[in-house]
């Protein structure tokens, strides 16, 4: 495609920016909707592996009589088990989204660089993206928050609106149900494991670096080897959720206590291997070096939940950050789009899309290939999420200087 200068070209941000590198644009409009994406451009279309065979018949046939001809679509694992006519709603609902966009686009009147379409509020993206009868409840602050997600669920999953809970407290949400406490853990360098050793992750420009430590009274009388061994099995298991938890990406180097026994050396390996099994995110474990560090990396989704809440300290030039309790806005470089982002946030969703959408252009056959799709809900089956309402206004500066040299 030959673009001239000052020529509109209809963009949709498909990766927010992070650090120095802009947000990432394609041409090719995708609508995520609660069971599918819509793609009116076609091009790509899909059905997540993760349905069984039988499931993805059915599906198929039903998207088959709803979806036009020249778009495509991509089923999400959420599909599994939903009515045809859950489907045609959330379908319907993508349409009439995209007919909207294409036809300010097309109005003369509307001049580029302009916003067509931006994600919903977070708590309906939540809402939308994650939130299915696996949850017990969900509790709402503020009245706004309230009528927004309330009348959101009951059009597109009336079945759930029975889980939804106002909280009627006087406090604050998240210091009752202990989220900022969660959250505060998160930032610490340091984590404990059950035996008393612990972690210690830090950030440096090129790499995550992960030390793991035992607690003080390690090998009174006993086998060291074997007290080791354990801590470093705990190990394990907490940096896998770490990863996920702080949303660390790019390059990670973890120092395991050191192992006499290959036997051993070999079992905290798998034990890491098996429960990064369970991170959705696209990881890879390397060998282990010559000075027994194990190498991983895993893809950058977020900005990194540290990133997103904290400010460079300027008495030290960056030596040290300062921890907010609030996301604080980016600094990063917004693209020429007049867009808060378009993207939906559904990383996994995205990458199994553009996936699958080289493929459909290398081998000319679309709606063949059947990407990997899968929401990004990392969340476990029966935790509780709290909505709180957009905007708050408390910001406070916890404190400064976790890093140290
Ligand atoms: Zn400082």
């Amino acid at each position: 495609m030959v673009l001239k200068t000052g020529q509109p070209v209809l963009v949709q941000v498909t990766k927010d920016p992070i650090g120095q590198k802009g947000a990432r644009l394609t041409s090719q409009i995708s609508l995520p909707g609660r069971y599918v994406v819509y793609v009116p451009g076609g091009g790509m279309s899909g059905i997540s592996k993760r349905l069984p065979e039988s499931e993805r018949t059915r599906l198929k046939a039903i998207l088959k009589n709803l979806i036009p001809e020249e778009a495509g679509v991509i089923v999400r694992t959420a599909a599994e088990g939903v009515s045809e006519e859950e489907l045609t709603n959330d379908v319907a609902r993508l349409k009439a989204q995209w007919e909207d966009i294409y036809q300010k686009s097309e109005n003369p009147n509307f001049h580029a660089p302009a916003l067509l379409l931006s994600e919903p509020d977070l708590a309906v993206r939540v809402i939308r993206d994650i939130f299915n009868e696996d949850f017990r409840k969900l509790t709402i602050q503020g009245n706004e928050a309230w009528e927004e997600i309330s009348s959101y669920l009951g059009s597109i999953a009336p079945e759930l609106v029975t889980k939804l809970e106002k909280y009627v407290g006087k406090g604050d949400l998240f210091a009752d149900f202990r989220v900022e406490e969660q959250l505060a853990k998160a930032f610490d360098r340091k984590v404990y494991l059950p035996s008393g050793g612990s972690l210690v992750i830090d950030r440096t420009e090129a790499m995550i670096v992960i030390d793991v430590n035992t607690g003080k009274f390690i090998g009174k009388g006993g086998n060291l080897e074997e007290t080791v061994t354990k801590n470093n099995l705990e190990a394990a298991e907490e940096i896998a959720r770490q990863l996920r938890l702080r949303d660390l990406g790019g390059i990670i180097v973890i120092d395991f206590i050191d192992m006499v026994l290959e036997s051993n050396r070999d079992a905290v390996l798998r034990r890491l291997v098996e429960c990064l099994g369970r991170d959705r995110t696209k990881h890879q474990v390397a060998e282990v070096t010559s000075l027994g560090l194990v190498q991983m990396t895993r893809k950058r989704v977020g900005q990194g939940l540290i990133e997103a809440f904290s400010t460079t300290c300027d008495s030290c030039a960056g030596r040290g950050i300062h921890i907010h309790m609030e996301p604080v806005k980016m600094k990063a470089p917004m693209p020429q789009v007049n867009s808060q982002s378009a993207s939906h946030d559904d990383a996994d969703e995205s990458e199994a899309t553009e996936h699958e959408f080289h493929e459909t252009l290398n081998t000319e056959t679309l709606n063949t290939e059947e990407p990997d799709t899968e929401t990004s809900s990392n969340t476990d089956a029966d935790v509780e999420v709290e909505a709180k309402p957009a905007g708050r206004r408390r910001r406070r500066a916890a404190s400064s200087g976790i890093i140290t040299a």
